[in-house]
């Protein structure tokens, strides 16, 4: 993507005012400092790691100029700094003791927690990007835990954004991985978008579209390059995360980012999954074998005919209100999320007069919706290719899942969202069971291969 093709997209971003991407462009953080927020002073908020990668350059940068920095706030960075808002909290009290901007020098975790502690402390505040890990950067709303359960908590996107290649570089491998993942998901993702379209559930905004889902390709090209540290695949990866952020800054509302594929992420999220190492596996690794799920469902859906029997077989199906709120109280009852996911529940469900209509609609576009989604998604054996290279997991034991858990997880994730997707077609067909037996039985899909991983004992 041009310089003048970012330009033209940030005139658009109603929420951050600058991004700057390329070898150097740290030395820009001064400058950029004293037009954004004219005669303040600032200090830098990061972990022990990212203030060794970038944080302590840059508070010596700014304080070269003449800008004023307060002695900065540097969180542990083992064990792993949460986003939790306590720490948030710790943050707020700072910007208040200083009267000075923040300034994130970090990934996800770092921007998140800064994001939320300048809205709550009413400031704008600047980030240094130290990873190509997430599309969070130049998103609004900051994902954190509240007394343990996470939620997507409402603030502004930075004002400004920074990334320098030579920083992301010294990012720990999986990292890169992971925001590779995240950045592929966008392809299911637009794949789930253009069959909400069809169904009239979610009608696709060119102009939204425009600004992910014809550079998507591009960004995703150098999947090997990643591990290497090589600058293009990994300026081209933050600069598909951050454009992603941007248009769901334009959109109001994730629908360009996130499909079928997060869903998936957002149970095993909530089930606090652990890898085998006993981590718990970063988003974009969830999202990895999310969107790995989504590409072999769709596959499956599409090569089957829609006919007039199914359709039929479809209406005589359909469950009553009563009978989802049965099963979604069977599935959730129990977790947190319960009343969350019956208000999105009740929010989508449709009488069957409204589901034969819809299937008619379907129906009528199937074969040209087949090929929409054929084309923009990466064939399945391509994107398990592209994961394996960029060193993404691509089989559910690598996040700690068995194969089978990790398929009959499509149950629960189609219920937690009103965002029309494969799910609910394949609910709204009831090919749902169907289709999950003929992803467990094909032996292409959710396996390594190079080999078998020993099923975790978990789940
Ligand atoms: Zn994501």
């Amino acid at each position: 993507m041009t310089s003048s093709t970012i330009d033209r997209i940030m005139e658009r971003v109603p929420e951050t005012r600058a991004l700057r991407i390329g070898a150097g462009c740290m030395r820009d953080l001064p400058p950029l400092f004293a037009s954004l927020f004219p005669g303040q002073s600032a200090f830098i908020i990061a972990d022990d790691n990212t203030f060794q990668a970038a944080g302590e350059s840059a508070q010596s940068m700014l304080t070269a100029v003449g800008i004023t920095t307060f002695p900065p706030l540097i969180f542990s960075g083992s064990p792993t700094l949460h986003a939790d808002h306590e720490h948030c909290a710790i943050i707020v009290a700072r910007i208040h003791e200083y009267g000075a901007v923040p300034i994130a020098v970090g990934s996800g975790t770092i921007n998140d927690l800064v994001k939320r502690a300048a809205f709550e402390a009413g400031v704008r505040y600047l980030v240094v990007a130290t990873a190509a890990s997430v599309d969070g950067y130049s998103s609004f709303g900051a994902a954190l835990s509240v007394n343990q359960f996470k939620k997507t908590m409402e603030c502004p996107a930075p004002l400004a954004i920074l990334a320098d290649p030579e920083i992301l570089r010294s990012a720990p491998t999986p990292m890169g991985a992971a925001g590779y993942a995240d950045l592929a998901s966008k392809l299911t993702a637009g794949a789930d978008w253009l069959i909400a379209d069809a169904a009239g559930a979610d009608p696709i905004d060119p102009e939204i579209w425009a600004m992910v889902q014809p550079p998507l390709r591009g960004w995703l090209a150098h999947p090997e390059g990643l591990k290497s540290g090589d600058a293009k695949a990994l300026d081209a990866v933050f600069e598909g995360l951050t454009m992603t952020g941007f248009a769901m800054q334009v959109a109001r509302q994730s629908r360009p980012a996130s499909g079928s594929d997060h869903l998936f992420s957002h149970i095993w999220e909530m089930l606090g999954i652990l890898d085998p190492n006993g981590e718990p596996p970063s988003h974009g690794f969830k999202v990895a074998i999310g969107t790995l799920i989504a590409t072999a469902m769709m596959e499956i859906c599409f090569r089957r005919p829609l006919t007039d029997a199914d359709i039929e077989h479809a209406c005589e199906q359909w469950p009553s209100w009563n009978q989802v709120e049965a099963a979604v109280a069977d599935a959730f009852s129990s977790t947190p999320m319960y009343e969350r996911v019956l208000e999105e529940s009740a929010a989508k469900y449709i009488d069957t007069e409204a589901l034969r209509a819809r299937l008619r609609r379907m129906q009528a576009q199937w074969g040209d919706l087949g090929r929409k989604v054929a084309e923009q998604l990466m064939p399945y054996a391509d994107l398990r290719d592209a994961f394996l290279q960029a060193e993404c997991p691509v089989t559910p034991q690598e996040i700690g899942l068995t194969r089978e858990a990790a398929i009959d997880t499509a149950h629960r994730a189609q219920m937690i969202r009103n965002r029309y997707t494969i799910l609910d077609l394949l609910v709204e067909l009831a090919w749902m069971p169907d289709v999950l037996a003929q992803l467990k039985q094909a032996p292409e899909y959710l396996t390594h291969p190079f080999g078998s991983e020993k099923e975790p004992t978990q789940l």
